[in-house]
């Protein structure tokens, strides 16, 4: 099949997510044919840097025989079958008991779904189902954040802080945001852990307004990442801690991007010293090579939910065997390749000097990075942190003339962001930071021109 009638076919037949299928129409789809490592090849033959990890998610690359077999192995010996009504299967044990091993100290039990978005859906039934137990049903209130993501589905997408995702009305009750620490952006002149622990004093604010006999808990991502790797100042997240334990009320931290090594360590908590009662994780727990989601709960939770009853919640595909084998293995090839360690102490220090060398280009206005997930800003104005006006969309331009360099990167308006392969050795380093530098000179000059 050439390249043309696949997109027309595409054109026919597929409703895309997250596309502007008329943009789409004119440009023709990028056809993705095949990969390995981190590199991924279109149809027309071009070798691209997947920067991205596909979206967050193949952290171990692309091409892993080992996950393939296992995925090949299960499904000979037992395709599916469900975790419902008193039910198991030796994956799901496996892969629960090993979860529970990696995961903070008291998160020792797992609900497993099919992707993040159902995690969050999860979280949001699990965390109200506690509270009833605890015969407190008023405190239904889940406090969120703006510009957080937290999925796509009707609960995930109210979770979410993204007001484009909220039409036809969302978010569902009982769902408030506050703002994000995001100090490029909402900074102002204010130092960094000054704004940090301001904003983090909203989520004070936020309690007291609603009245802490009406709130549930609290939501964020270690790190937002759809929303542009907003990497919080160092004075928010034990500020936030602080209020969490003073109120009592729980902390759900999502994982799905920051889990399984993004940051070096398994999860982001660790990296961060959180104490959450909930993680929903998703994406890196198979490296994205099946779809499997979970919710990790600590015991304080389990305790609850599991004397109470039947917790009549649950999909068909709620730790798919095939699924779990794949995540187990994944899991396995972490840790007997110091995959970890290597991204503590080789890679992730080794990116972050190169990449924050980036802030010295003319177009960039910050570059920032924590483990293997960075950003950079691009700014008409270093000093007040200024940005082009929007219907220039320096980010598009920037992303496109990526491509064309053969990387993929990410705009998040005009904020362009990694999340590279956990693999990613020093010398693919070397290349994404010379084609992410060529690629800024050639924007500038395209910027400039128009
Ligand atoms: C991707 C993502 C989700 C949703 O996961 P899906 O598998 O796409 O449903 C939830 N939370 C965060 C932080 C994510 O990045």
């Amino acid at each position: 099949m050439t390249l043309k009638s696949l997109q027309q076919k595409d054109r026919d037949h597929h409703l895309h997510p997250f596309t502007d299928h008329l943009q789409l129409s004119e440009k023709g789809t990028r056809v993705i044919t095949k990969g390995k490592g981190v590199y991924v090849w279109d149809a027309e033959g071009h070798q691209i840097l997947d920067a991205m990890s596909g979206l967050w998610c193949v952290n171990l690359g692309y091409g892993r025989e080992e996950l393939t077999q296992a995925a090949y192995k299960q499904m000979q010996e037992l395709p599916y079958y469900n975790n419902f009504f008193q039910c198991t299967h030796p994956p799901a044990i496996e892969l629960s008991s090993k979860l529970g091993t990696i995961s903070p100290a008291d998160l020792n039990h797992v609900f497993f779904t099919g992707s993040g978005s159902e995690a969050n859906d999860t979280v949001v039934r699990m965390v109200r189902r506690y509270w009833q137990l605890l015969g407190q049903p008023e405190k239904q209130i889940i406090l969120s954040r703006k510009n957080a993501y937290h999925g796509s589905t009707i609960a995930a997408a109210s979770l979410g802080g993204m007001s484009g995702m909220h039409e036809g009305g969302l978010p569902i009750p009982n769902i408030h945001h506050i703002a994000q620490p995001y100090w490029f952006e909402e900074g102002g002149d204010k130092d960094p852990d000054t704004f940090g622990l301001e904003v983090a004093q909203e989520l004070e604010h936020a309690i007291h307004h609603y009245g802490v006999e009406n709130i549930a808990g609290f939501i964020a991502e270690p790190i937002q990442g759809a929303g542009g790797v907003i990497i919080p100042p160092e004075s928010y997240w034990p500020a936030i801690q602080n209020i969490i334990d003073e109120h009592k009320i729980l902390l759900i931290v999502d994982e799905v991007i920051t889990g399984f090594g993004r940051l070096g360590q398994w999860f982001a908590t660790d990296v961060y010293q959180i104490k959450p009662d909930l993680i929903p994780f998703a994406k890196g727990v198979t490296s994205g090579y099946l779809p499997l989601g979970g919710v990790l709960v600590n015991d304080k939770v389990t305790d609850v939910i599991s004397k109470g009853g039947e917790f009549t919640h649950g999909f068909t595909y709620s730790g798919h065997p095939a699924a779990c084998a794949v995540a187990l293995e994944n899991l396995e090839i972490i840790e007997r390749e110091n995959i970890l360690e290597q991204v503590k102490n080789k890679t992730a220090p080794y990116l972050e000097k190169h990449w924050k060398r980036l802030a010295d280009h003319p177009l960039i206005g910050e570059a920032r990075i924590k483990g293997l997930v960075a950003a950079i800003e691009i700014s008409n104005n270093k000093e007040t942190r200024g940005r082009f006006s929007s219907d220039i969309s320096a980010g598009s331009i920037c992303r496109d003339i990526a491509i064309s360099n053969g990387l993929v990167m990410r705009a998040v308006g005009d904020t362009m962001i990694i999340a590279p392969p956990l693999i990613i050795s020093e010398s693919e380093i070397d290349e994404l930071i010379e084609k992410t530098t060529t690629t800024l000179d050639e924007t500038n000059r395209h910027i400039s021109s128009l």
